[in-house]
């Protein structure tokens, strides 16, 4: 009831937010049963070093294996479980998995570099952030070079001088940071020269029309100058066909993921994948 409704506050409640409501609290309630139930897995997309189109790194990415409605996906879920807060608890068991995959790696003697989202309410939980991210390190005994942790410039920005002290705080566990869906969230570049961070991950609708007549390859070009003068990798999301990688290349992109080079797979297919390529670089070794 809306009791405070006088004529200027016209509150109608129509059936249809009603449903709504109604589906997002149950949509709560089946994460947090979720959570405890452990029904999130990962998936990794290779990322590939542009010059060479070998593969360098994954992109951890989570799924819900949900009993009833099959494998959701992050867009229809991550936002609510932000809002309720159990992204935290998502988030630290997402990050211990992804160092424990990497350090996996890293035992069978590869070099994969692994990179994990960091949600805005994971960020502002400083102190926790730390110490949940010190301890995916120490208990996988992942090197903390081969973890690159995203953060989207939204998110950065929002309060830019006490995110460039967190930053560093970051950076001081001798991990990667790379700005996540760069150029989406109006940085200043002042900004940007604060931030201790090691990539930039230009985002996929930039990529989209890179290589069409009246597109986006001026931004893109920006962009892959701007990370060059600040000493920053430069990272293309969301390639999907060789006339973008092209101009990806011409341009001097460093890295880049996309359908083209493969889309988020299981742990085990990465696996043999990484291990095709190294089979196959030692392929035309002499044999004396
Ligand atoms: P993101 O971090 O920007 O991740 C890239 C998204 O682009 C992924 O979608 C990936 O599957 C998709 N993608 C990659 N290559 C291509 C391509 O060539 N074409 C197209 N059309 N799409 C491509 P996904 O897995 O649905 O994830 C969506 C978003 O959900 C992520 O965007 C990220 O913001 C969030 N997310 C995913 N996993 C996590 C997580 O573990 N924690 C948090 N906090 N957020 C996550
Ligand atoms: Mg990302
Ligand atoms: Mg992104
Ligand atoms: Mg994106």
């Amino acid at each position: 009831e809306a009791k405070a409704a006088g004529k200027d506050c016209h509150v109608v409640f129509q059936p249809q937010m009603q449903r709504a409501v109604q589906e997002r609290l149950e949509v709560e309630m089946d994460l947090g049963r979720a959570v405890g139930a452990g029904e999130f897995f990962l998936d990794y997309q290779p990322a590939v070093d542009l010059r060479t189109e070998q593969i360098t790194g994954v992109e951890a990415l989570v799924r819900w294996n949900h009993p009833t409605r099959g494998v959701v996906m992050p867009e229809e879920f991550i936002a609510i479980a932000e809002e309720s807060g159990l992204i935290v608890s998502i988030g630290r068991a997402i990050l211990g998995e992804a160092c424990r995959q990497a350090a996996s790696w890293q035992r069978q003697g590869h070099r994969i570099s692994m990179a994990v989202n960091v949600s805005g309410r994971q960020f502002d939980r400083h102190g926790d952030l730390l110490a949940v991210v010190l301890a995916a390190l120490d208990d996988s005994g992942l090197d903390p070079g081969l973890l690159t942790l995203e953060i989207t410039e939204t998110i950065l920005m929002r309060d830019a001088d006490r995110s460039a002290a967190q930053l560093l705080d970051l950076k001081g566990l001798g991990l990667r940071l790379a700005i996540d869906d760069f150029g989406t969230g109006y940085s200043s570049l002042a900004y940007l020269q604060q931030f201790p961070v090691d990539v930039l991950k230009i985002d996929r609708s930039f990529i989209r029309d890179v290589a069409t007549a009246g597109g986006t390859r001026a931004l893109v070009h920006a962009f892959v100058e701007l990370g060059r003068s600040f000493g920053l990798e430069t990272w293309a999301e969301g390639i999907e066909d060789r006339h973008q990688l092209r101009c990806l290349q011409d341009e001097g992109c460093d890295s880049g993921q996309g359908y083209l080079f493969g889309r988020p797979l299981s742990a085990a297919a990465v696996e043999s994948l990484i291990n095709e390529q190294t089979g196959a670089a030692r392929e035309p070794a002499p044999t004396a």
